[in-house]
């Protein structure tokens, strides 16, 4: 079957998925708790109600998106229209990790069919409950040659990745990311990379300390920090840090209570090893806040951690879960001293009041996005391109951004017959003194 022909049948198919999804909602709510515990508001903000979106904006879209689009001419073809054409790569396989299994699962999903491809899809085996509950909804949707899920961990992974595929759309660490990488350059086959990285969270003398220790609670503390786009460290005014350790003990307990374990709205850490991994990164005598552990359930409260060097274990790596070092800086030379110790990151966020200095920011790293004044937002915004840049990834996606990435754009100039002028062909004789004065004025 061709299913790059008909966008009425991409349409179609589109629209089923859309109603299996619907219908198995609360199912992939439950998948989610069962996984790891994640909150049923949060799976249903950042999970459920975002790939709904997606679909709907995607299904509304889809012609406008696929058209063929007229640009305007070069003069030096005159007389044509010129068009680009957007046609489907063929075999793309997706990778998905399992932070947000669903969503970063079946989005680009989305977009991939939209655009006309045939798309294998292979989901994070640490999320087995999603992973269940995705195969069923594909499997109700889709022709397995269409669409297909396969399940399966590392050897899987590596297996899939040794076929040929013509579009690799990978979304996980930056080790992976770079066997990823390895494999698709064998093909020569085109990728998308969305990675992960340390994401600096900058705070001057002149920001809302209150204002900002609530968004970056909640940025960071969603999901138990287990978000790619998480702030990964504070770098804060020496002289207002005290005051911002306070407002930020005050909203995390605020957010989930005086225990936090009990809290309804507070996920778990994905597995023992992942555990093992953040509790490594504690240094007891730096806990400003939290600190409790429980290898049971997974548990980690959400944790402040006091100026910790640069040299330390928790600054070395992307730390990926609810740890939350903040260390204090005196001037702009020391923010730039740390930043610059890392790989760009995935995102960046400034707190200030001060405009001039968010845009001096904003422009001199370079960073996937961020936002001024909030932290992790900007990734709701179907407008604005996600994505990575140097370690943090390779392109971007969302909105009409996710049909791009899934088509091979082709130009095409169709030249007009009524016409033929005679300037580019040979013999050139003394048209270079002519052709040198007419480029002059184009
Ligand atoms: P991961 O790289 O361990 O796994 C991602 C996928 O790759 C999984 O499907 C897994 O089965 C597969 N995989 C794992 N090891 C492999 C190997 N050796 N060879 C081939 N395939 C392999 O990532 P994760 O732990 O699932 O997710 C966490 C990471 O993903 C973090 O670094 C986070 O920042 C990043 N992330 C990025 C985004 C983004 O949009 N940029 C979103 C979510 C997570």
């Amino acid at each position: 079957m061709n299913y790059k022909t008909t966008i009425g049948f991409r349409k179609e198919t589109l629209i089923k998925l859309l109603n299996v999804i619907i219908t198995h909602e609360n199912e992939i709510i439950q998948a989610l708790y069962d996984d790891f515990r994640k909150p049923a508001f949060e799976a249903v903000l950042t999970e459920t109600y975002y790939v709904i979106s997606e679909l709907k904006d995607t299904i509304k879209n889809l012609h406008k998106w696929a058209k063929p689009k007229k640009v305007f001419p070069s003069i030096l073809n005159f007389p044509s229209t010129d068009y680009i054409y957007k046609e489907p790569y063929g075999k793309v396989l997706i990778i998905a990790p399992w932070n947000y299994p669903f969503q970063l699962a079946l989005c680009p999903l989305i977009s991939a069919v939209a655009a006309g491809n045939q798309v294998v899809l292979k989901p994070s085996e640490l999320t087995p409950k999603t992973s269940e509950i995705i195969t069923k909804i594909i499997e109700r949707t889709f022709h397995n040659n269409h669409v297909e899920v396969i399940e399966g961990g590392v050897e899987i992974t590596q297996n899939l990745l040794s076929q040929r595929w013509d579009y690799i759309f990978f979304t996980g660490s930056v080790p992976v990311g770079k066997i990823v990488a390895k494999a698709a350059a064998e093909n020569l086959t085109p990728v998308t990379l969305e990675l992960g990285g340390k994401n600096p969270c900058i705070i001057d003398e002149t920001a809302n300390l209150k204002l900002a220790a609530k968004r970056i609670v909640w940025g960071k503390f969603i999901n138990a920090g287990q978000t790619c786009i998480a702030p990964d460290y504070i770098l804060i005014q020496k002289n207002m840090k005290s005051h911002f350790m306070e407002f930020m003990k005050e909203e995390i307990t605020k957010a989930y209570g005086e225990n936090p374990k009990l809290s309804p709205d507070y996920a778990r850490i994905i597995n023992q090893k992942n555990w093992l991994r953040l509790v490594n990164m504690i240094e007891e005598d730096k806990v400003a806040f939290g600190g409790q552990t429980e290898i049971e359930n997974c548990y980690i409260a959400p944790t402040l951690i006091d100026e910790s060097g640069t040299d330390s274990l928790i600054m070395k790596e992307e730390i990926f879960g609810p740890l939350l070092p903040i260390l204090s800086y005196e001037n702009e030379a020391e923010i730039n001293g740390i930043i610059s110790k890392y790989e760009k990151p995935l995102a960046l966020y400034v707190f200030t009041e001060n405009h001039s200095f968010a845009q001096k920011i904003i422009y001199k790293y370079s960073f996937g996005g961020g936002c001024i004044n909030d932290t992790v937002v900007h990734f709701a915004n179907k407008r604005l391109p996600f994505g990575g840049v140097g370690h943090s990834g390779i392109g971007a996606y969302h909105g009409s951004l996710s049909f791009d990435t899934f088509s091979h754009k082709k130009g095409i100039v169709k030249k007009a017959n009524w016409l033929d002028l005679p300037m580019r062909y040979a013999p050139y004789n003394d048209k270079l003194k002519t052709i040198k004065k007419l480029l002059k004025w184009l």
